[in-house]
């Protein structure tokens, strides 16, 4: 990791501390003298946006000694960054992740678990064009980010908790959806409301904010032994067979229809109730971006209840998916059945 300190109050002192971690992504690209977009030198920030000098911020950034593309976000990457915010929590006031837009909504989420009991802003943002081209959307988004992170009311954080600011909203992160790849609303909240919209002042919607009532505790191990199923009529048996024959199995995010509906062909409800016989976790999440599971509703569904399979009621794919690697990780299978539909961070309408 590569570490500079900006005072971008300079000679006057800072008002707040925040923290940025740069781990890649199209935000920070620029043209070398050959014209090539590589990512450009965090150094040179004050540069890009000298805008930043009005926020009065003792800025500490931490970049990725190889910035990445966000495809290439693995688990011990969260792991990473979780623990980078763990170990500075004490003394700064906030944090903004910069990450590129592909995975953010997987990080944010699994860095809501794996922060239990977090008080501060962890502010995750990104660019659909790079900073250094002229309509980018890069330095409206950091510069509120920042705000945000360092947004207090009575000395304590507004918004203390892993959230993705993008065009003018605040989410919650383990709520959130990347849903667009060339339009600047990248992010989508389906289940959620906005914690806050940014117009002339940035509108903070205090009653839905989480506030964690426990105290700061860092979930870092993972165990990423899972699968997402996606369903689609004509899924053949071999299929979902070769899925739950992997020996190392220990989860899977069945995607179904609707309100958690599925084929009630035999074979293919025999292949679930063997597998979640064996131990493994089956957990109901919808591939609608919005409402929720019922299982029981429909016919549909009603048998998916019955030989064990999970409600995820109104989690994303991403939300399940990385809580259940955290789950598994820190309390093993049967900690990860009794938690999975317990709200640990706000990601679950209980
Ligand atoms: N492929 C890029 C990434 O996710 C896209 C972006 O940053 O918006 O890293």
């Amino acid at each position: 990791m590569k570490k500079i300190n900006i005072n971008t109050a300079t000679p006057a002192r800072p008002q707040s501390k925040v923290m940025i971690v740069y781990t890649g992504g199209t935000f920070g690209m620029a043209h070398d003298a050959n014209g090539v977009l590589v990512p450009f030198d965090f150094s040179l920030i004050l540069e890009h946006l000298p805008t930043l000098r009005n926020l009065s911020l003792d800025l500490t950034i931490l970049s990725f000694d190889h910035p990445i593309d966000s495809s290439n976000i693995q688990p011990e990457h969260w792991q990473q960054i979780a623990s980078l915010i763990y170990e500075n929590h004490e003394t700064q006031d906030g944090f903004v992740v910069l990450h590129g837009t592909d995975t953010m909504a997987f990080t944010a989420s699994a860095l809501s678990f794996m922060l239990q009991g977090l008080k501060k802003p962890v502010v995750f943002t990104g660019a659909q064009l790079p900073i250094s081209e002229t309509r980018s959307d890069a330095r409206e988004n950091l510069i509120t980010a920042l705000e945000i992170a360092a947004a207090k009311k009575n000395g304590k954080a507004i918004v203390p908790e892993v959230c993705i600011y993008f065009d003018d909203e605040l989410l919650r992160g383990n709520r959130s959806k990347k849903v667009e790849s060339m339009h600047f609303d990248a992010f989508k909240s389906e289940n959620y409301p906005p914690l806050a919209k940014a117009g002339v002042k940035i509108d903070y919607n205090e009653a839905l904010v989480y506030h964690s009532q426990t105290e700061l505790k860092l979930l870092n191990k993972i165990d990423a032994s899972i699968a997402v199923l996606k369903l689609f009529p004509g899924i053949q048996a071999e299929v979902v067979t070769s899925i739950f024959a992997n020996p190392s199995l220990k989860a899977v995010v069945l995607e179904t229809f609707g309100a958690g509906n599925a084929p009630t062909a035999t074979w293919f409800i025999r292949l679930l109730k063997e597998a979640i016989e064996r131990g493994i976790i089956v957990l109901n999440i919808s591939q609608c971006p919005g409402g929720m599971v019922v299982q029981g509703k429909y016919e549909t569904s009603k048998e998916l209840q019955q030989i064990g399979v999970l409600s995820g009621g109104d989690m994303t794919t991403e939300a399940a998916v990385t809580k259940l690697m955290v789950l598994l990780g820190e309390f093993g299978n049967d900690g990860a059945k009794k938690m999975i539909a317990q709200s640990l961070a706000g990601e679950l309408s209980e």
